[in-house]
């Protein structure tokens, strides 16, 4: 299907790491944890039922473990770099970002930010010297339920970082009292970012109806965000995808992920947005949202669009070379220093 390297640019750090490493660092930091059963901790810090989970605040409640066990420098150093490892040996990715919010790693305030992110460009430079043919990045996360100031405080840093390794930022996490997110708050936030040379993606039009529609033509227009993660909900309004076609911006899909938390009802629903966003021209590319805790692989991804009619092997292909081309890592490889 796709010989080549593959491209994955949508992957959480504390939904990429293998069960028997988190379960390690649990046990080296002295973390409590729910269970003494290993096999129990690896149903909880994965989407186990097959049949996924009922909304995307258990998903949340999935993170809070994994987040919580990543919060030191050691382990967030740790799982950095088992991630850009494993996903090199096991589906030979060559272009990776790996993103995370590095103020839901800090206990609160108790560890310091800057140690944390540095613990993280530690772990990307290891891997870096094991894995040469990998070009891999960090995305720093802002959150919805963060307040302005807060999100400013991940912006800062991921400026600060940039020639280290720091690619981009996104901003994701449960929207407060569950309304609608309004984009425009993080304005400022986006464009300085921009200006400083870092790439722009957004968690949005994964769910959320009509809202969730309205939600990705604000984003289109008021952020003007590189990517979109997700965004499969522009697939219900041609003149939106005309939009990011026109902007040039590229969703990160997610199929399994989308199935899992129910986004997308069953796989027919999976192949009628591909078909839509082929057929209107909007480029997107193929990622996991978290191998492992999808309990999925990239090329599982591709196997599963391929099987079920949605995408064929030529534009497979080009869904991975897209991954290539559209990866912040790229762009920081022809930015000045
Ligand atoms: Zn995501």
């Amino acid at each position: 299907m796709v010989a080549d390297g593959l491209a994955e640019l949508h992957t959480h750090l504390g939904g990429s790491v293998a069960s028997d490493i988190m379960w390690s660092l649990a046990h080296e930091q002295g973390i409590a944890l729910p269970t003494r059963d290993y096999w129990e901790f690896d149903r909880m810090v994965t989407v186990s039922d097959p049949r996924g989970v009922p909304d995307l605040d258990s998903l949340d409640r999935i993170y809070h473990l994994t987040e919580l066990i990543q919060s030191s420098p050691l382990a967030v150093e740790r799982s950095v770099h088992a991630a850009i490892g494993g996903a090199y040996r096991s589906q030979q990715i060559t272009t990776l970002e790996l993103r995370f919010n590095p103020m839901k790693r800090n206990r609160g305030g108790e560890r310091d930010l800057d140690h944390i992110i540095l613990a993280a460009i530690r772990g990307l430079d290891r891997a870096s010297l094991e894995y040469p043919q990998v070009r891999a990045g960090l995305i720093l996360m802002m959150d919805r339920t963060f307040s302005a100031d807060q999100n400013m405080v991940v912006v800062e840093k991921a400026i600060r970082y940039a020639a280290r390794g720091i690619v981009g930022v996104d901003i994701a996490g449960p929207r407060p009292g569950g309304d609608r997110y309004h984009y425009t708050q993080i304005r400022e936030h986006v464009d300085l970012a921009r200006d400083a040379g870092l790439g722009v993606t957004i968690h949005v039009g994964e769910e959320g109806g009509v809202h969730g529609v309205e939600e990705v033509a604000e984003v289109v227009e008021a952020l003007r965000p590189d990517r979109i993660g997700h965004g499969i909900l522009a697939a219900r309004d041609p003149e939106l995808m005309s939009a990011i076609r026109s902007s040039d911006i590229t969703l990160e899909i997610c199929p399994t992920s989308n199935l899992l938390t129910k986004a997308l009802a069953d796989e027919e629903a999976v192949r009628e947005v591909f078909r839509t966003f082929v057929e209107h021209g909007v480029p997107f590319t193929i990622a996991t949202d978290g191998p492992e805790m999808m309990r999925t692989h990239l090329r599982d991804e591709l196997e599963l669009l391929h099987r079920i009619g949605a995408l064929d092997d030529d534009e497979l292909r080009a869904a991975n070379e897209r991954g290539h081309e559209a990866s912040f890592v790229t762009r920081r490889a022809h930015a000045p220093v």
